[in-house]
């Protein structure tokens, strides 16, 4: 069983597990104290390889906690500049000339798992140890060339069927792996206020501003929250969404962590997740159903396969359809909410996924057993 890697199985047999370099990106730490989908998915994941007996070096940015070894590469997190190709170049060189002295020190890595980017995978075929590269992005436009490029050096994995589906048809994906939630994390509460919430970064895309109009048009309060990461961001908060904070109806509460990002989460009659692009995955949804939130979500991405309509949520075409389902969202049963993701996205699911594509990517090849006259 792969749950007792790293232990004395009861025949004495011993899997000693593997040895891990886990690549978080430069820009948040891990976890994040607030925003930050990709940094919450490496905690959880490094949290369960550890205890599933692998030893797990996790180079992130400084700030960062984890029961894993933690390799802290850059003097400072850029939360501000998430992106710039300087850091993420820096902190990528400097992790793989890590990860060569540990082969020069007689303890080489068994894998590479990279969460930071482009640029490990664009120079995985320079490093000795085999990569395993997770697609937290969109694959559309530039990225598309990149991968058909460059996707050949490491395992890709992409985090739902929606993003695979947007693969080239020359980019091989290894697998399918769900970002992971730890359900226990997250306090569930099954008599709701009355307010909608939307909460991400602040990026037409992810359409604060259709939240805005299916709340007015169902005359239901929101609450807006996440942070203004970039000045394009900037432009469009202060076009679209700032006109329409008022403080009663929709209200701004910035970037929120911490004890009180759960209440709002868990205190909220929906998650409005009106999105317009291929969402890959989109953690804020799978928190909110860890809180026995439902979520009205736009037919895009992820959504469709995270939200079963009429189950933990509504899915819907938009803003006037989201605001129809508002109506009957308390039809929607909170505790079936967490129910909906409790094992569906456990962080064993996840772990398991990945332990079978750094089997591939690591090897040994497997052992064969076959009668002689197999040969023939
Ligand atoms: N988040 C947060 N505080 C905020 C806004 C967002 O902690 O004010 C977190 C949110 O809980 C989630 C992550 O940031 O874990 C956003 O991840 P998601 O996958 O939804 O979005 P993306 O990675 O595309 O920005």
């Amino acid at each position: 069983m792969s749950a007792e890697r790293g232990r004395a199985t009861p025949l004495g047999v011993h899997d000693p597990g593997l040895r891990i370099a886990m690549l978080a990106p430069p820009w948040i730490p891990v976890p994040p104290l607030g925003y930050g989908g990709v940094e919450a998915v490496v905690s959880l994941l490094t949290e369960e390889l550890v205890a599933r007996g692998h030893d797990v070096t996790l180079f992130a940015a400084p700030g960062s906690h984890s029961s894993a070894r933690v390799h802290t590469l850059l003097d400072s997190a850029h939360p501000q500049t998430i992106g710039l190709a300087l850091h993420e170049s820096d902190h990528v060189a400097l992790a793989l000339e890590a990860i060569d002295e540990a082969a020069a020190g007689g303890a080489p890595f068994d894998v590479i798992h990279d969460h930071s980017g482009f640029v490990a995978l664009a120079m995985a075929s320079r490093v000795d140890v085999p990569m395993v590269h997770t697609m937290h992005g969109l694959l559309v436009d530039g990225s598309t060339g990149f991968y058909r490029r460059h996707g050949h050096k490491a395992r890709l994995v992409a985090i739902s069927g929606s993003q695979r589906a947007t693969a080239p048809a020359n980019v091989h994906v290894a697998a399918v792996v769900p970002n992971p939630i730890a359900v226990e994390h997250w306090p569930f509460e099954a008599h709701k206020d009355d307010y909608l919430l939307w909460i991400g970064r602040m990026d037409p895309t992810k359409g604060p501003h259709r939240a805005i109009e299916a709340a007015r048009l169902a005359g239901r309060p929101l609450v807006l929250a996440g942070p203004v990461q970039t000045s394009d961001q900037a432009d469009y908060f202060s076009e679209c969404v700032a006109p329409h904070i008022d403080g009663q109806r929709v209200r701004y509460v910035g970037e929120v962590r911490g004890a009180p990002e759960k209440q709002l989460y868990a205190r909220a009659a929906a998650l409005l997740m009106p999105i317009r692009w291929n969402e890959p995955f989109g953690m804020v949804m799978v928190e909110a159903l860890a809180c026995g939130t439902p979520v009205i979500a736009f037919a895009e991405g992820a959504a469709t396969e995270i939200v079963v309509d009429g189950v933990n949520g509504m899915i819907v075409e938009d803003e006037a359809g989201m605001a129809r389902a508002i109506a009957h969202i308390a039809e929607i049963d909170p505790a079936g909410c967490r129910e909906s993701v409790r094992a569906r996205y456990a962080p064993a699911i996840t772990a398991a996924g990945y332990e079978a594509v750094y089997d591939l990517a690591a090897g040994p090849s497997p052992v064969r057993c076959s009668p002689r006259n197999d040969d023939r």
